[in-house]
């Protein structure tokens, strides 16, 4: 028989006189990388390979082992069949269905006479422990379809019954973990159960067999697995810290907006938050002069026909609000921006020289959310957004797409958001405009974001359906994702309204339309925010910058006179002149997260100076006002993160930002 190759990644060759397995190739390296290993990628596919697949002549592979990010994949996976064993150990009556991977963990649904109380958890957890201590060894077996149904029937499993037979195989993958127990599965699955080391059991909810509201309801359990003890113990603590930082709790706290029954999803900003909105705002107008933008104002509604004619009225409007304002005219409420500035582009003639164009408008926004996914500030049905649209030449795209990155990377160092991630959303299924059109906009956004050595995920169908886009997923300061900057190619807005520039030939041209945001909807800009800072604004961004605190009604004169030269210098500063404890009154500025406290007792109304409490608790004694003056103008006009007193504690700038 002639030899079987298998390359490996650094390009040398391992020969077989038989097709080895995943773990045999391994083992044929060393017995250290063949007890750590979890699976494999094959030929640069996608999925994660079992380590018992059987390998092909020439294939070329990389083992997966818990060093790879890609591992928590097989973990994860395992540690739900884990648990799967764990609660058909403790209580045999329930059945099993089905438990995937999903972000941050997995869950399992259970076919529950009982639904899980927290106890029950525990139980579960400790019984997996047990289990994963036995190390149990997985093996995987072929069965055909017929002894799988009637084993599976047997056993009263009717979900994994009716799971077998909309496959239409005939073989199914049967793991078996230790002697007795076993589930059908197509894996990758690890060696044995003792490598599933660092796992929790979280949480449980109601849900329906294949998510349909008319099938038996199951139970689910949700858990996380990760390689060691470490990552587990990191992702608790952000779990917790999320429920802290909440933006919706220390939105309250801070007093920044309130919501009322009768208009849903409509925030309402208190002044306090009316600053943080305002400041924003104020700093997004100052870099749209930098990067050549000029701010329009849009009207509110429109009569329908400027909806058929961009495309909304067949792809949005279940998003969208009706008004009737005369007999037959039927009005709609903009839910975006750019139909408006299509108008306006095309109010006048344009010549090549003066593209790009670019026009950005802060107009409030409606769109309908059903009430179910409303949440907080971030999910919103009335919003604003640091919205802009570029009309450009196509050879005019690239150069703008590096300058929208530029201006996204000084916004979100500034705003202390250094970690994001790039993804390429391609068409959606819902969508207007030929295949050829989509082939050009997916193609130039990636080529663009080749030539910025930007590295990027592909988001298959994730598209706008007017084009392709840019998508930046921002992480936050406890690791969580959120989708926030975009830019979108839009070749088909501009050919429906008829859009024209005069091209250097002297004859007409389409423009290409890019439609981008930085901070994206403003409301939820906020509410992610909060979150990420918890609370904390940067001075700048603060709507409470400094408080003045008196011991006694002595200061009291002392207090007023330096609030006005606060004010006058356009700080956001008030004398808190409650005749209260000054240890009740510092408590509750720390609450409400001022960056400068100032205390003024007997000695610094005579020497003229004040004395400070930062929010991390530091203090500064006797400051000469003229220094104090400084030190935050200097702050603020630098859009500083942190106040330039704060000694930052190395230990602790993880846990800030
Ligand atoms: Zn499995
Ligand atoms: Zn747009």
């Amino acid at each position: 028989m002639s030899k079987i190759s298998i390359r490996l990644p650094d390009q040398s060759v391992k020969e077989f006189d038989h097709n080895p397995t995943v773990l045999e190739v391994a083992e044929s390296i060393g017995p250290g990388l063949a007890k750590n290993t979890l699976g494999a990628r094959v030929n640069d596919d996608k999925d994660i390979k079992d380590l018992r697949t059987v390998l092909n002549d020439n294939d070329q592979i990389q083992i997966i082992t818990p060093k790879d990010e890609d591992s928590l994949e097989v973990i994860r996976h395992s540690a739900a069949h884990l648990m799967a064993q764990a609660v058909q150990e403790i209580w045999p009556d329930v059945k099993v269905t089905i438990g995937p991977v999903i972000d941050n963990g997995f869950f399992y649904d259970f076919d529950s006479p009982r639904a899980f109380t927290p106890e029950d958890l525990e139980k579960v957890e400790s019984k997996m422990k047990e289990i994963a201590k036995r190390k149990d060894e997985v093996t995987r077996e072929i069965w055909p379809k017929e002894k799988a149904i009637e084993t599976f029937k047997k056993m009263g499993e009717r979900f994994k019954v009716e799971i077998i037979e909309d496959l239409g195989e005939d073989e199914v993958g049967i793991y078996k973990q230790g002697e007795h127990w076993f589930d059908l599965c197509r894996g990758p699955h690890v060696q044995n159960m003792g490598q599933i080391k660092s796992f929790k059991v979280l949480s449980t909810a109601g849900a329906y067999w294949r998510g349909d509201s008319n099938n038996p309801q199951l139970q689910r359990i949700y858990a996380t697995a990760f390689n060691d003890k470490k990552e587990l113990k990191q992702y608790l603590h952000n779990l917790e810290e999320a429920k802290k930082r909440d933006h919706r709790k220390v939105g309250k706290e801070l007093g920044l907006f309130m919501f009322h029954e009768w208009t849903p999803g409509s925030p309402f900003f208190t002044p306090k938050g009316t600053v943080v909105y305002n400041q924003l705002t104020q700093y997004i107008r100052e870099l749209y002069n930098k990067y050549g933008y000029q701010e329009v104002i849009t009207p509110q509604i429109f009569d329908v026909e400027l909806y058929k004619t961009s495309g909304h009225w067949d792809n949005f409007s279940e998003n969208m609000y009706f008004t009737e304002v005369d007999e037959k005219r039927v009005s709609a409420v903009k839910p975006m921006n750019c139909p408006g500035h299509c108008l306006m582009f095309a109010s006048e003639r344009h010549s090549y020289r003066e593209l790009p164009y670019r026009i950005a408008d802060f107009g409030r926004l409606h769109r309908f959310e059903t009430s179910g996914s409303l949440h907080g500030i971030t999910r919103v049905r009335s919003m604003a957004q640091d919205d802009a649209h570029i009309f450009c030449t196509e050879e005019q795209m690239q150069s703008e797409i590096e300058s929208f990155m530029s201006m996204l990377k000084e916004i979100y160092n500034t705003l202390g958001m250094p970690n994001f991630k790039v993804r390429l959303a391609t068409r959606p299924e819902k969508r207007m405009g030929s295949d050829e059109v989509w082939d050009r906009a997916e193609k130039s956004l990636a080529k663009a974001l080749d030539v910025m050595n930007l590295p990027f995920e592909i988001a298959e169908g994730d598209g706008a359906f007017y084009g392709p886009k840019i998508e930046i997923h921002f992480v936050d300061a406890i690791k969580r994702s959120w989708q926030l900057g975009t830019m979108q190619v839009d070749f088909n807005m501009p050919k429906n309204f008829g859009l024209k520039y005069i091209g250097e030939d002297n004859s007409e041209h389409t423009p290409v339309m890019l439609h981008r945001a930085v901070l994206g909807t403003l409301e939820r800009f906020i509410g992610i925010y909060i979150e990420h800072c918890a609370g904390r604004f940067p001075t700048w961004l603060h709507p409470d910058q400094v408080v003045v605190m008196n011991v006694t009604d002595n200061q009291a004169d002392y207090c007023d006179e330096l609030v006005a030269e606060l004010k006058k210098r356009n700080i956001r500063a008030h004398f808190d002149a409650r005749s209260e404890k000054l240890g009740y009154k510092i408590r509750e500025a720390q609450l409400m997260k001022i960056p400068y406290m100032i205390t003024i007792g007997d000695k610094e109304k005579e020497a003229k100076t004040v004395s400070i409490r930062l929010r991390n608790g530091q203090t500064v004694q006797n400051m000469s006002q003229e220094e104090f003056f400084d030190i935050l103008e200097k702050d603020i006009n630098d859009f500083n993160l942190e106040s330039p007193l704060i000694v930052q504690d190395e230990s602790n700038q993880e846990e800030n930002y």
